[in-house]
């Protein structure tokens, strides 16, 4: 092993790790295969409006982790923002997730915390609420009927018995006050660390010695031998509008199977505090389609199902064989991560400091 590491890859968990190893003494050389560091929370500010637009769909920074929490802290403060995401439903609006406010104007009830689990125990409403908000959704996402999917993935949205909208459960919540690439860049800001964009790392080039760190696609590191791993992909449709408010909140959900998309973000949202940008009588929204991944195209969901997961296993056995190899991050463990968890992974992968 030499002084020097390799950590491949700019995201969430190859930043985390660049500094953490950094801070322990030793030299980090990150390489991105990208032309900027940042991963799939890195954005740009429109010059006209100052809007953040995070360009590969919306980044809401939340964890219950307290060690998380402290540490990314160190390098942003938060702009306190609670992520809310409202659905339109046969030209309604409701808030998810599912819960009072969602359950009573749904069906057009005054239902109490208490009375909503045998509510929602009938058959006939539980079926409703699935299919208006949870079948189009998922089968547009997922390009399967939600019967195919890994249930794990529905649970996300959180079910609650009061009216409480807030979207996630998680105790700490927000967006990067001075924006998400200040904290990738505070994150790398270090005399330890260099960085490379625009250069991907391959077996070929690496003696073997260098401890690398690596978060690309693993099936891309073994060069996809025993086949690619499958992924959900997106495409997003990025519209400038001449009004300074298009749909009043940051996400609204489509959940109807005839409408491509399955939402709209309008980023000026994520930064309610930026008075001049919220003011500006223009807004940028984004909408976004899911599609089928192929060669060439970004991978953003795993699809975790039978064969991905023995495909997945035959890599990591690959990568089990390198020992100053250490594969992690989204593209890297091949899982469905947040930020948050994709940060403590980074935390556990350099415990020990080297
Ligand atoms: N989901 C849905 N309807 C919605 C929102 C979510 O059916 O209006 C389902 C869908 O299967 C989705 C999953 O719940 O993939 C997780 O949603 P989440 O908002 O966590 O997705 P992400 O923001 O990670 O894409």
């Amino acid at each position: 092993m030499t002084d020097e590491v390799i950590v491949a890859g700019a995201g969430i968990w190859g930043c985390t790790v660049a500094r953490r190893l950094a801070e322990a003494g030793r030299r980090v050389r990150v390489i991105e295969a990208r032309a900027a560091i940042g991963g799939n929370a890195r954005c740009e500010t429109d010059a006209e409006t100052g809007i953040e637009v995070h360009v590969y769909g919306s980044h809401i920074f939340h964890t219950h982790d307290p060690a998380v929490w402290d540490y990314v802290r160190r390098f942003v403060d938060f702009n306190g923002y609670q992520h809310k995401v409202l659905v339109k439903y046969r030209g309604k609006v409701y808030h998810l997730p599912l819960g009072l406010t969602l359950v009573n104007k749904f069906f057009g009830v005054e239902l109490s915390p208490g009375e909503l689990k045998d509510f929602m125990a009938d058959e006939a409403h539980s079926t409703a609420v699935f299919d208006a908000f949870f079948r189009g959704y998922t089968s547009k996402q997922w390009g399967r009927p939600p019967e195919e999917i890994d249930p794990s993935i529905i649970k996300r949205v959180p079910v609650r018995d009061n009216y409480d909208t807030n979207y996630y459960n998680d105790y700490w919540q927000g967006i990067p006050a001075s924006g998400y690439n200040s904290l990738f860049e505070r994150l790398l800001d270090h005399p330890n660390v260099s960085v490379e964009c625009g250069r991907a790392f391959s077996l070929d080039d690496w003696d073997g010695r260098t401890r690398v760190y690596y978060s690309g696609p693993i099936d891309a590191l073994f060069g996809f031998r025993y086949g690619a791993l499958p992924w959900r992909s997106l495409r997003f449709e990025t519209e400038r509008l001449d009004v300074a408010d298009f749909q009043g909140t940051s996400v609204m959900n489509y959940t109807e199977a005839e409408i491509p998309y399955t939402r709209i973000h309008e980023f000026k949202h994520y930064h309610p505090e930026l008075k001049d940008v919220m003011a500006c009588g223009r807004t940028i929204i984004c909408r976004e389609y899911p599609q089928p991944w192929k060669s060439g195209d970004e991978p953003y969901y795993p699809i975790n199902d039978e064969s991905s997961v023995a495909l997945v296993a035959k890599y990591r056995a690959e990568a089990a064989k390198l020992p100053n190899l250490v594969v992690g991050g989204r593209l890297g463990d091949y899982r469905y991560y947040d930020m948050d968890q994709a940060m403590a992974a980074a935390l556990a992968a350099t415990a020990q400091g080297c």
